[in-house]
Formats: C-alpha cells, structure tokens, sequence
C-alpha cells in the first residue's frame, strides 16, 4: 500500500499502536474522547509559546509582560483569613530566582511539583525586595524543545500532559511522512484561495517553525472543517433543486398592488428588497428556499402577506404556519386587519372581484367550524390558511398550494416543513419561505440555514421610540425599577415584569411567577391592578388575561417568558426582566423587543441580584443595555458562548469546528461556500472527488446531516 494516507486511514489505526500508549495511557485519552489517531492529529495546541520571545529571570522589568522558562523549586499553600487559598511558589533560571503567587486557586499545588520546567507569562513585580509574579499564564511544557512549543488543553482528570500528547502526535505524522497525507481538495480551489497542503498543515499546527507557519496552517485546516460543513448543505441544496418542480407564479398582478395600495405606510427601503428576492424566486420555476431573517418588528409579516398574495393571485394558495397557537391567532389577527377591504380580481365573478378568505387552523378549531375550513382548503375556496402543525396533519388537503410561510421564532424540524411541502398537489413544491427573528450575523446564517437563501431585514420602519435599556444590579437600584413602573402606570402606561425560568422545572417557575405577583401587589407595586400569565394557564385563560391587558383593565402583567413571542401591546412601555443574567442574549432581546412598539418612549430594566463574590462584570447584560441591534448582538452571543460551535452541545464530534469560528473566519466561510459550489456544479454527485466524498461520509453523521441541513 502507497496511496497516500487518508482521514479514513487515520480513524482505522487506534492510538494504541503508538508507542508509549499502553492500556492505562488508552483508557485516559478515551476519556478526552481520543481513540484513533484522526482524534489524535485533529486535538489541536491550545496554544503556542514562542520561546523566541523568551526572557530570563534576571532581565525582567518590573511592570513588563514578558515569557520566561523556569524550573519549579518549592510549592507551598496556605488559607488566609477569610478561607481563601493562596499558594506560593519558587522557581528559578540559570540567572536567578522569583516568587509566584495564586489566589484562589488551590490546585497549583498538585500541578506544580518540585523540579517540573514551565513557561510563564505575566508580569513581574517588586515585592519586599524581590521579583513576583501574580496568577501568571502557566505551561508545563517538559523538556520540549523547539523555538514553538505547542501547548495541548489540559484536564485533570485525563492524566495526560502536554508533552506526552506532542510526542504522540509526532510520532503519528513521523510515520505518515513515507506515504504522505492525501489532499483531496482540488490544487485549483487550493491555489485560488492560497492554500498550504493539509500535510504541510498538519506539521505546521503541531510543530510550526515559527508563528507565521502556524497561521497558514490553522487557515487552510479551519478552511477544510467548513468546506466540508459547505459540501454537505450544497450538495443538498442542489440536489432539492434537481428534484423539485416548482411552481411558475404571476408576481405583478393586481391583487398584490391592491395590497401595497392599501397599506397605510409606505415599505421601508429593506422590505422593498426583500420582496424583490422573493419575487424573482416565485416567478422561476424552481421551488425557493429562502430565509427571511428580521429584528423584532422589522416588518416580516407585511413581506409574508405580499409572498402569500402571489401564490393566491396565481390561482393557488397560501399557508402561513405559527410555532405556537397564541402566535397563529396573532398573526391571523393582523394578517386580516391587513387585508381588510383587499378583493381577488375574478374574471368568473360577476363584479370581478371576489372577497380573500383567511382562516385559522389550530387544534382549538373545532366541530363545524373545523368541517367547513376543511372543506375550504380541499376545494380551493380558502386562500389563505393560517395555523399552527394542525395545518399540516393528514386530514388536511389543499386544493393547491403554492406558497408557504413557516415562522419559526426559534427553529422547526425538518420533518414539520417538509410534511407542509408534502401537501403540494401533483407533486409540484410550493415556494418556501421562512421567517425568522433571531438575529444570525450573515456568514453563521450561511451556515446554520446553509441551504437557504437568505434575505434580511436590517432596517426598522420610521417613527419607533428606541427603548432605553437600564440595568438595575442589587436591591437599591431595583427600587428604582418599581418606582418607574409606578409612574408610567400613573401616566397612562402599562407594563410587564418577566419572571425566570427556575432551573428546568415549568412547576417551579409558575410557583415563582405567582410568589412574585403576590409580593409585588402586596409591597412594591400595591394599589395597581396586576394580573398572571404562564405557561400552564389553558389557552382561553391565557387569551383571557391578554385581552385584559390590551384592553388596559391590567396596569402590569407579570409573566413567565411564554410573553416572548407575538404579543403586541403599544401602550405597554415598561419590561422589568427579573434575574435578567439567567437569560440568554438572544432571549433577552425577543423579550425586549415586547415593549417600544407603540409612540411613547420605552424602557427596559434588567435586574440582577448583586453578587456575592464581589465581581460585577456580567457581559450579556451590558451588551444588551449597550445595544438594541439585533445583529451587534448575535456576534457578541458567538463570541461569548465560545465562538465556532456548530452543532448542538448534545452532538459535538467530529464534525463539529475545531479551529474554524464562524465569527472570526467570515472570509474563510465565504471562500468555503464559493469553492463547495464550484466543486459540486461541476461533479454534482462527487463522482469525481472520491477522496473528498468519502471525507464528509466519515466526518459528517447521518445525524449530523440532518442537523445541518434542518431548514
Ligand atoms: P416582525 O414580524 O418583523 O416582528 P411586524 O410585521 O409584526 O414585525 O411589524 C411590526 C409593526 O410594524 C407592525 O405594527 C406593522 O404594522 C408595522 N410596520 C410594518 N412595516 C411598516 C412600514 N413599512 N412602515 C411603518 N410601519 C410598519
Ligand atoms: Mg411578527
């Protein structure tokens, strides 16, 4: 055998072939999830000391960042008064000696023992006369030698030190030396993007001569991690569209200009382009794909209307298809108040026009008002249907229809959407939209949704009141909090008060909620009239307590965060978020996104209970008081959550980004997706690239797949 080695080559061999690996070495990489030496090779540094930089102990300068090499001398721990731990450590060079010192980190004293050489970082101070350094940058790095030594992630647990696992991964590519390590991109992608070969990669990350040779290496090995992340949405996006027959729709009839001329404001400049989009896709004869991505009141619905209007002016229908009930009722509430007064030219009818018939279709739908929406649907008389996934159960039949709206606050199985497009007549795929409100900064779209195509939103309809965003950190401040809520109630306002998730139990939270309201009537927001709304409430309560509060007969509703979507309230103007740091940022902003939504200015308080610890820094709650950009905020969410997670946490292996991050490598995800569709429109099966066929096989699971390619 002399073909050149392959991942799949490199997942055969178990890492107890290498030497030095017995059973109990094997049973610790197990645990850090390392069996074949692909796991091995792809266990990527951490880090990179640069010893070029390397100074010696003697030449330090106080207050200067600097690296040094030192040998450990003595270790020593000790609890101060207030049961803290601080330990102290001695080490020294060839040219002197200086002290270390950790607060709170107790474990320093097993990892650093007696004779062991690391590689510091930090900065060296003067204390009582000598040189110390405070919680430095620590790296065990042995005996290593070499001008880069890489640093492998650490756990306690594995047992396995970094030079062990370099010494590994050097014998394993020693040995690939003979037959090579194949490269299954074509030379032409790698040549156009400037490319290093993966085996020149692989040396370059683990062994680099300098700092400039790692880079190359990390750039061409994240730029494969999301090639084949590419491959597998094109591949998939091309074949829907080899398969599909879609329909050929009328876009510039005079239903949708009856639309346009009856709404009561003009379309901002980006649901103008977006329409645009959607037009040209519904007027080709390929099914669309697309995503409509848009903040919180952007204006997605008025675009949906305009999309569904096409399908009924062309003879078919449209279905419009909510995540929850409350939602669908809301959304066929303003679809109708909408369309309010629209007609369907009809050249059958003997005044031309014919009314729009909208129906809602949940489970809530009942008896024989269910029949006749039903029969509607079965015999073409509804043009529009709006509902939850009762729309798409077998006992409903459509006529024909041609255009659907799935809208998706957060994201719906594959299976619910295409059992919607399973409802096409004779075969033929409506044209697909899906809305979404949750901010995906455009390259992680063009992964997350990869085979969609993607319209946005990204400007707000005149005349909004921005919402002030304050954040209210301990007791004091929150008085504050309860004291504007009374004011803006006292001048005609009304407001929310979002009460947390309590761990994972929905019992806990409705408990909270309801403690919470009794506390507030009793002490902080006495003498206004409160009312309760969550989760468990039966959905006629629910309308219930909704319609009192549009009605203004309720000052506050205290909810749990079942008020996240599709509640609509103008004159609601104030939102306090209680415990706002247990939410996530984008949770945070669809809650926010319930108040400014009518002429008077709009605050919203994050509340947050003063830490005990003393540290006040809590990034996502200053990023929202910072920001009301939906899209500023999604890029601070990749980069907190830690960038470049892919896959669900439940589902990350090999597939899932190791170096690559969405955030970062936007160019890298972009030459990604342009080299993915040069490869598969010229080779739509991958006939002729084997290699990398059989790559994205052994990378990507079937699970993983569908995952990927959910939308
Ligand atoms: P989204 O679904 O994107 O959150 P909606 O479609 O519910 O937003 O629109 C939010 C509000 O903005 C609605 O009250 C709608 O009537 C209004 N609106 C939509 N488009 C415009 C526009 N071009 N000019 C003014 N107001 C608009
Ligand atoms: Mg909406």
């Amino acid at each position: 055998m002399s073909e050149p080695i392959t991942l799949r080559d490199l997942v055969d061999i178990p890492v107890e072939r290498l030497k030095g690996v017995g059973p109990k070495k094997q049973a610790s990489l197990v645990k850090i999830g390392i069996t074949d030496l692909l796991d091995l090779v792809t266990n990527y540094p951490r880090r990179w000391v640069d010893r070029t930089n390397e100074a010696r102990i003697a030449d330090l300068v106080p207050g200067e960042e600097a690296l040094v090499l030192v040998t450990v001398r003595s270790v020593n721990k000790r609890a101060t008064r207030n049961r803290r731990t601080i330990v102290n450590v001695n080490v020294g060079d060839g040219s002197g000696r200086m002290d270390l010192v950790f607060f709170n980190q107790p474990w320093r004293e097993r990892q650093l023992k007696e004779g062991l050489q690391i590689a510091l970082f930090g900065k060296a101070d003067t204390y009582r006369g000598g040189l110390q350094m405070s919680n430095p940058i620590v790296d065990l790095i042995g005996d290593r030698t070499g001008r880069i030594v890489p640093i492998y992630p650490q756990s306690e647990k594995a047992q396995i030190n970094t030079w062990e696992m370099a010494s590994w991964i050097e014998e394993t590519l020693r040995r690939c030396e003979e037959r090579g390590i194949a490269d299954p991109v074509p030379s032409a992608v790698l040549c156009e993007y400037k490319m290093i070969s993966r085996s020149d990669a692989l040396a370059g990350i683990h062994l680099p001569e300098d700092m400039k040779q790692k880079e190359m290496a990390r750039r061409r090995l994240a730029f494969d991690e999301l090639l084949r992340v590419q491959l597998v949405l094109v591949l998939r996006k091309r074949a829907l569209e080899r398969d599909q027959r879609g329909f050929k729709h009328a876009t510039d009839g005079d239903l949708v200009r009856r639309f346009y001329d009856s709404l009561p404001y003009p379309l901002t400049g980006a649901q103008e382009r977006a329409i645009g989009e959607i037009f040209v896709d519904l007027a080709n004869g390929h099914p669309m794909h697309r995503l409509l991505q848009g903040d919180v009141g952007a204006g997605k619905t008025v675009v949906s209307v305009a999309a569904m209007l096409v399908g009924v002016q062309s003879g078919h229908q449209a279905a419009l298809m909510a995540p929850t009930e409350v939602l669908a009722e809301q959304h066929a509430a303003s679809v109708r108040l909408m369309l309010d007064g629209v007609t369907v030219p009809d050249p059958a009818n003997l005044f031309g026009d014919r009314p729009l018939r909208v129906e809602l279709l949940t489970n809530r739908v009942t008896g024989a008002a269910r029949k006749d929406i039903l029969e509607g649907l079965a015999d073409g008389s509804v043009d529009i249907a709006i509902g939850t996934h009762a729309l798409i159960q077998n006992a409903v039949d459509f006529s024909s229809l041609g255009v659907v709206v799935v809208d998706e606050q957060h994201r719906f199985g594959v299976e619910q959407r295409s059992a919607l497009r399973d409802k096409a007549a004779d075969g033929q795929m409506p044209d697909t939209l899906v809305m979404t409100a949750t901010p995906i900064p455009r390259t992680a779209a063009m992964t997350v949704y990869g085979d969609l195509d993607v319209s946005v939103l990204d400007e707000l309809p005149p005349g909004r009141t921005p919402i002030v965003t304050m954040w209210a950190n301990g007791p004091l401040m929150e008085t504050a909090v309860w004291r504007d809520i009374c004011d803006e109630v006292q001048a005609g306002r009304q407001a929310y008060v979002v009460c947390p998730l309590v761990g994972e139990s929905e019992k806990l939270e409705i408990a909270s909620a309801e403690e919470t309201r009794e506390r507030l009537a009793r002490d902080e927001l006495s003498g206004l009239r409160l009312g309760l709304l969550h989760g468990k409430m039966q959905s006629d309560e629910k309308e219930a307590t909704m319609d009192r509060f549009r009605a203004g007969e309720i000052d506050v509703l205290v909810a749990t965060t079942v008020i996240e979507v599709g509640v609509d309230v103008p004159n609601a103007t104030v939102m306090a978020i209680l415990d706002a740091d247990r939410f996530g940022i984008a949770q945070l902003h669809q809650l926010r996104g319930r108040v400014g939504r009518g002429e008077h200015a709009s605050t919203c308080w994050l509340i947050t209970q003063q830490r005990e610890d003393g540290d006040e820094g809590n990034p996502r709650v200053e990023a929202l008081v910072e920001t009301t950009d939906g899209f500023a905020l999604a890029e601070v969410d990749l980069e907190l959550r830690g960038e470049g997670t892919l896959m669900s946490t439940s589902q990350k292996g090999r597939s899932d980004l190791k170096l690559a991050s969405l955030r970062r490598d936007r160019n890298l995800v972009e030459m990604a997706r342009r080299a993915a569709f040069v490869i598969v429109d010229a080779d739509q099966d991958l006939v002729n690239h084997p290699l990398i066929a059989d790559e994205v096989d052994l990378m990507f699971s079937d699970r993983d797949e569908e995952f990927l390619t959910k939308s």
